[in-house]
């Protein structure tokens, strides 16, 4: 029989392993960009598993730090990796990675929360939206400082089509602390169920792969880390615009133990807050004695649905915050005050 003509994947050559690479650069880790740095190759191959197969990919890799991971992507097979490091310590190992691996990896020093996604990779590794992904994905050991703020703006660039997401759906594996992780994927009427949740399960197929103890990282740090992997939907649950979803979500979760409606209150001025309240929840047909987070998707779409009708009657609505009101009366109050007066003199 003939022998199989598969063409060996791309091996690094032996390099100084990355607790080498940290003491021969002198990187301490820097408590302020969150880095806990993986030294357990096995560790990061196993993460990088997570992504599926990486043969022949294209990657953008988040905060690549002393390059344990970025070691394992390359292993992996990815054709062109491209890494992202705001801390300008680690760009020496870094390119020495790069010439143990020639052509395979671009090396940026920049922050991930304004890099331009869109313009790091070829248009040609575009593929429709409703076709399957394409070979780019994104992976990172996430600094915990930016983990949250990062999502929120993917999720963001998920229901607009932009950033890392104008190639397709773009999936992305990526580590949280545990507490972030597991809101990130909890389930209706679970303890964790959240904000977080609704907003990245109403746009993404989204799974908890496995945990990592604190003690693998170096430092250590207080937590565990969960990794979390994601698939852009190919037609979101709720179909209004983010922000307009991103507001419902976030009033309905401001009183999480109450009934839903209480939440839901806070979306509409004092003079008009019992009516349209009312109105909202007939509209969506959601029991306003339901908890936040006994709420699924489809109750979320509803009241979605219902309050961008609600805006289309009255614009005004959706620019409206309880917060603002709040302070206004506060500051009316104040200078009502006799004593405030008083003082003030
Ligand atoms: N990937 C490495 C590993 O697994 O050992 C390091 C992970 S460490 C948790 C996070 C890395 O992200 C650090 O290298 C840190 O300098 C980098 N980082 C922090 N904030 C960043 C940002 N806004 N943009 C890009 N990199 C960032």
């Amino acid at each position: 029989m003939a022998a199989s003509r598969k063409l060996p994947l791309f091996r690094l050559p032996p390099l100084p392993t990355v607790g080498e690479l940290i003491k021969l650069y002198n990187l301490r880790a820097e408590k302020q960009l969150s880095q806990n740095f993986l030294l357990d190759l096995k560790l990061t191959d196993k993460i990088v598993r997570q992504a599926g197969s990486l043969r022949d990919a294209y990657v953008c890799e988040v905060g690549p730090g002393p390059g344990g991971l970025t070691r394992s992507i390359l292993n992996a097979g990815a054709a062109d990796l491209l890494v992202v490091e705001k801390d300008t310590r680690f760009i020496p190992g870094l390119k020495l990675l790069s010439e143990a691996a020639p052509g395979k990896l671009r090396i940026v020093h920049g922050d991930i929360l304004t890099y331009r996604t869109d313009r790091g990779f070829p248009q040609s590794i575009s593929k429709p939206w409703e076709g399957d992904p394409p070979n780019l994905h994104i992976i990172g050991n996430l600094p915990f400082s930016v983990s949250t703020p990062l999502i929120i703006k993917w999720l963001e660039n998920i229901a607009n089509r932009t950033g890392p997401f104008v190639y397709g759906r773009t999936r992305l594996t990526l580590t949280f602390q545990e507490e972030v992780a597991e809101r990130l994927t909890a389930s209706t009427s679970s303890r964790q169920r959240s904000r977080l949740s609704v907003m990245a399960q109403y746009l993404c197929t989204v799974r908890s792969r496995f945990t990592i103890p604190g003690r693998a990282f170096v430092p250590k740090p207080k937590v565990d880390v969960g990794v979390v992997h994601f698939t852009p939907l190919v037609q979101p649950q709720i179909e209004q615009p983010f922000k307009m979803v991103e507001k419902v979500v976030k009033n309905v979760f401001q009183f999480r133990r109450k009934h839903c409606y209480r939440g839901v209150e806070m979306l509409f001025p004092e003079a008009c807050r019992v009516d349209l309240t009312q109105e909202m929840l007939q509209r969506a047909d959601v029991d306003p004695t339901l908890r936040p987070t006994e709420l699924t998707i489809p109750h979320f779409r509803a009241l979605v649905d219902a309050y961008a009708h609600l805006c289309a009657t009255d614009p005004s609505l959706f620019h409206y915050d309880f917060r603002d009101e709040l302070r206004a009366k506060h500051v009316s109050r104040k200078t009502d005050s006799p004593a405030d007066t008083f003082m003030d003199t």
